[in-house]
């Protein structure tokens, strides 16, 4: 399981030489962008609207490429300090870049603030243009936040307080990626991370499950006092800004980056509310299976059947192949970024938990972060980040850099795809029935998890940002009692929650980085059941419109994207096309786990 310290993942880490050479290089490359922007802002600002289209195209392309170069020099930084996070050289790196992105936006933040300020007539006639075809759409999707936008200085003067921002968030982050505390996972005592402590809640051991919450609770109750402390300074912040500019509801600046409605949004997140109760029995289901009077918490991902250790070597063939069965582009590109070295998946004390991956420019392949620790689960949060790298791949060879990136809605249904094709393969290939079992119920409980437990987070979200906006502070019991309300409308009796769950928001970093993120997951999940369904349908038809949809990348809006797939989101029924497809998965789960109890 993973609790042994010889995990399978030991020195799969990434080499960032296609970033940068060293701090040095990167430190030298930070001074040269500023040079190259500077020079780009003398010759270029006040010009926006006054050189015509083919002007503004190549206005446009040179901006392209200085974003591409920041966008690497930037991640450089970051990825050392997601990785190293005590190393004095990497931390300078950091406070250096963040100094240096915050001057860098400063100085090219006219282009967008002369884009908005352009009147429509003006702005329609350049969109109309062919020169634009690369830009148009999210030329136009910026143009909705014209209402809020303030004058130029004031928003320099926003610009600049940004690293004080971002310190809280990297104090945040740092807390979290430094925590290591002692735990016997059944092969002595060492230090944990948080994210192994949570690797426990898929252990077969009932009392190991427990403790290590127990554990994790403990330790959390330690820097709750610190992260609450930025969560508040950042809401408290992010709606004073909003203040500012007028911008009435916390989520909008999420729903326009998304580019999806706040009615769909809200039309979706009720829909999800009303099918709380599949969860709740599935609970009941899974406690008679496990042959328990009630789950408690530690117990919602307790493995049915048996979980098995899937080496690293073992997960990539199983990724290979899922995704050369279904389109073989897919695979190269899988393959490309691990001969790379883009793949950091070793689990270790100064590396943030999680995963995400980086799609850093049209020159450089994405980088992933993961932690593996040799579950079968862990395949599929590979599968997850490599959906998104193939997504940013196919995206970044057909667009600009400025429009191959999608709201995060959006962004999360590739891999979301990716990862709902993984598991299928690994469920019709699994010899052994109990598996079997176990990954028809993990696929069921983090559909659930994805799409009830990230649509909870984001309404504890809307408390807290409603209350901080009545002026009440985010203390830690504050967040506390929303959390456990929204929580319990979604788990209500059917799981208790143990007294040290009141801290569970406490390591969520989406809370932190992007407000309302979370619904994204849900959002994705949703539509990614939409798209399997399409696929089972009519595979041959689907898999090139499928990898049209990639490399379409942000170039059209979201309606007008997953359209030509089947999925029309302003169609209410689409949601309830994706509950029957989250149901069926529900109902395999359930058969499975009866057949293993008769069997
Ligand atoms: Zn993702």
């Amino acid at each position: 399981m993973a609790v042994s310290s010889s995990l399978s993942a030991t020195g799969i880490r990434w080499d960032l030489s296609d970033l940068e050479p060293d701090a040095a290089q990167a430190r030298r490359d930070w001074n040269e962008l500023l040079g190259r922007a500077r020079d780009f802002a003398e010759r270029r600002r006040g010009t926006v609207g006054r050189v015509g289209a083919e002007g503004l195209r190549e206005l446009l392309d040179e901006l392209d490429a200085l974003t591409q170069d920041i966008s690497r020099v930037h991640f450089y930084a970051t990825a050392r300090e997601h990785t190293d996070a005590t190393d004095p050289e990497t931390n300078d790196l950091a406070t250096l870049a963040r100094d240096k992105a915050a001057d860098l936006e400063s100085l090219l933040m006219f282009v967008e603030l002369e884009w908005i300020a352009l009147d429509d007539a003006e702005a329609d006639a350049l969109l109309a243009a062919a020169e634009l075809d690369p830009y148009r759409h999210k030329l136009r999707v910026a143009r909705e936040e014209k209402p809020y936008v303030l004058p130029e200085g004031e928003e320099q003067a926003l610009n600049a307080r940004r690293p004080a921002i971002s310190a809280w968030e990297a104090l945040h982050g740092r807390e979290l990626a430094t925590l290591t505390v002692e735990f016997d996972g059944g092969d002595g005592s060492e230090p944990h991370t948080i994210d192994r402590l949570l690797s426990y809640v898929h252990h077969p051991d009932r009392e190991l499950r427990l403790a290590a919450l127990d554990v994790l609770y403990g330790a959390l109750g330690e820097v709750a006092d610190v992260q609450s402390a930025c969560y508040d300074a950042i809401v408290g912040d992010r709606l004073s800004i909003d203040r500012l500019r007028g911008i009435p509801d916390p989520m909008w600046p999420t729903n326009q980056r998304n580019e999806l409605d706040g009615a769909v949004v809200e039309t979706m997140m009720a829909a999800i509310e009303e099918h709380y109760p599949i969860g709740r029995r599935w609970f009941v289901r899974k406690a008679e299976a496990l042959g328990l009077d009630r789950l408690q918490l530690a117990d919602q991902y307790a493995p049915v059947g048996s979980d098995r250790r899937v080496e690293w070597t073992e997960a990539v063939a199983m990724v290979d192949d899922a995704l050369r069965d279904f389109e073989p582009r897919l695979a190269d590109i899988f393959r490309t970024c691990l001969e790379r070295g883009h793949v950091d998946a070793e689990p270790r004390p100064g590396k943030v938990g999680g995963a995400y991956c980086n799609s850093v420019s049209k020159t450089v392949l994405p980088y992933i972060l993961m932690n593996y620790t040799d579950q079968l689960r862990d395949v599929v949060t590979l599968a997850h980040e490599f959906g998104h790298a193939v997504h940013g791949t196919l995206a970044l060879e057909r667009q600009t850099y400025r429009s191959y990136h999608t709201g995060l809605a959006l962004a999360e249904v590739p891999s979301t795809f990716a990862q709902l094709i993984a598991v299928e393969r690994l469920i019709d290939l699994e010899e052994d029935p109990a598996t079997r079992v176990m990954l028809l119920a993990d696929r069921a409980e983090s559909a659930m998890a994805s799409i009830f437990r990230q649509t909870l987070m984001a309404r504890f979200e809307g408390r807290a940002y409603a209350a901080r906006g009545e002026g009440k502070a985010l203390t830690r019991d504050r967040l506390a009692e929303l959390w456990l309300e929204e929580n319990a409308r979604y788990y209500a009796e059917s799981i208790e929650l143990p007294e040290g769950y009141r801290l569970g928001w406490a390591y969520i970093p989406h809370f932190i980085h992007v407000r309302f993120y979370t619904y994204a997951y849900a959002f994705a999940h949703l539509v990614a059941f939409s798209l399997l369904a399409r696929y089972r349908e009519d595979p041959e038809r689907f898999a090139p419109a499928y990898l049209e949809f990639l490399a379409s990348g942000a170039s059209r809006s979201p309606q007008e994207l997953l359209a030509p797939l089947g999925v029309d989101l302003r169609d209410p029924q689409t949601w309830a096309h994706a509950f029957a497809e989250f149901d069926r998965c529900v109902h395999e789960a359930a058969v499975g786990v009866d057949e293993l109890g008769s069997g």
